[in-house]
C-alpha cells in the first residue's frame, strides 16, 4: 500500500480504499458536510457511516456535491440494530439509500450480531439478516456486504451460506486487536476492518506510543493507522479537524520495523470503547 486509494481486496474481487474516513458522532448537518468534503479534498475516497449516526443525509450530500463521479467514492453503510431480521433489513436498506442519495452501497455491514444475551434466537435472527443481504448483493444494489462486531461464533453461521461475509468491522487499535478473531477472519479471507483506530482519541497520551512515533518523526495517531495497516487490517480514523484529517493520511513515508511492531502487538489493553459484541444490549 503507497497510497489511501490503493486497495484490499475482498473475496469477490471488489477493492476497498485502504484508508477510510470514520464519521461517527459527526452531527448531520454542516459539521458533517463540511468534515465529508474535507476529507474528500484530502483524497479519503472511502466513507465510513451507519444509519445509526444519522448523518447519511450529509454524507451523501457531500459525496454529491464533490464533483467526483459516484464510482469514485466507496460509501460503507450498516444496518442498525432495531432493524435486524428479514423483511426489515429491505426497508432500512432502502431508506439508506435514500438519505445517502444513491442507487447502490459498496458495503453494507450488519451493524451488531444479535447476541444471546438479548435473544435466545440470536443465529436465526442473523441469518433472517443475512438472507436479505445476500439477497440485496445478488440484485446488485450492495457490491459487497459484511459484519462488524462479529467474534468467531456469531461469523460460524453465517459462514455456512451461499455468500459468505467479506468484511468484519471491530473495534481495533493498540492494546484491542481480539487476536482469535483477527485469526478466524484471515482465515476465512475475510478483510477486518478497525473502528476507533485511535481508540477514540484515548490511547493518544499513552508514553510507550509516543516514544515510539518520536522515533520516525510522526505523530502517535500516525503511528497508530500505520501499524493498523501493516497488520493487514483497514483503519477507519476520524477527525472534525482538517488539519488531523489530512495528517491521518499521511502513513505512507515510514514503516514500522518489526521490533515496533512486536511491542504495540504486545502492549496490554489501555483503553477502548468497553463494549464488548456479546454484553450489549443495544
Ligand atoms: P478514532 O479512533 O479515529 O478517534 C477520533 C478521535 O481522535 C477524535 O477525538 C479526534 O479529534 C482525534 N484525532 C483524530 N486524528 C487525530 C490526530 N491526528 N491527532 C490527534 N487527535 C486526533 O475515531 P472513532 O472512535 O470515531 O472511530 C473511527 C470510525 O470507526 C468512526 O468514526 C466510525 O466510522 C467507525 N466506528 C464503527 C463502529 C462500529 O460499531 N462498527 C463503532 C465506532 C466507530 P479531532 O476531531 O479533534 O481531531
Amino acid at each position: 500500500m503507497n497510497q489511501a486509494i490503493d486497495g484490499f481486496s475482498l473475496r469477490n474481487g471488489s477493492q476497498i480504499p485502504c484508508i477510510g474516513y470514520g464519521t461517527w458522532k459527526t452531527p448531520n448537518g454542516d459539521v458533517a458536510i463540511n468534515a465529508v468534503s474535507t476529507a474528500l479534498q484530502c483524497g479519503y475516497r472511502h466513507i465510513d457511516t451507519a444509519a445509526g449516526y444519522r448523518n447519511e443525509e450529509s454524507v451523501g450530500l457531500s459525496i454529491l456535491q464533490s464533483g467526483l463521479k459516484r464510482e469514485e467514492v466507496f460509501i460503507t453503510s450498516k444496518l442498525p440494530n432495531a432493524k435486524r431480521g428479514y423483511e426489515s433489513t429491505l426497508a432500512a436498506f432502502e431508506q439508506t439509500l435514500t438519505e445517502l442519495k444513491t442507487d447502490y452501497l459498496d458495503l453494507y455491514l450488519i451493524h451488531w450480531p444479535a447476541n444471546s444475551r438479548q435473544f435466545n434466537d440470536w443465529e436465526q435472527i442473523n441469518l433472517n439478516t443475512w438472507q436479505a443481504m445476500t439477497e440485496l448483493y445478488h440484485a446488485g444494489k450492495i457490491r459487497a456486504i459484511g459484519v462488524s462486531n462479529f467474534l468467531p461464533h456469531h461469523l460460524e453461521a453465517l459462514m455456512h451460506t451461499p455468500v459468505k461475509p467479506m468484511v468484519n468491522q471491530i473495534e481495533f487499535h493498540p492494546g484491542l486487536m481480539w487476536p482469535e478473531t483477527l485469526e478466524y477472519c484471515k482465515a476465512n479471507d475475510i478483510c477486518v476492518e478497525a473502528w476507533s483506530p485511535l481508540g477514540t482519541g484515548r490511547i493518544l497520551s499513552n508514553e510507550t506510543l509516543i516514544d515510539i512515533a518520536a522515533r520516525y518523526g510522526k505523530s502517535v495517531a500516525q503511528l497508530c493507522i500505520r501499524w493498523v495497516l501493516q497488520n493487514d487490517v483497514l483503519p477507519l480514523p476520524k477527525s472534525l479537524n482538517p488539519d488531523r484529517i489530512a495528517e491521518n493520511l499521511k502513513v505512507f513515508d515510514f514503516e514500522i520495523s518489526a521490533k515496533d511492531m512486536a511491542i504495540i502487538n504486545g502492549m496490554p489493553y489501555f483503553g477502548g470503547s468497553g463494549l464488548h459484541p456479546d454484553a450489549v444490549d443495544f
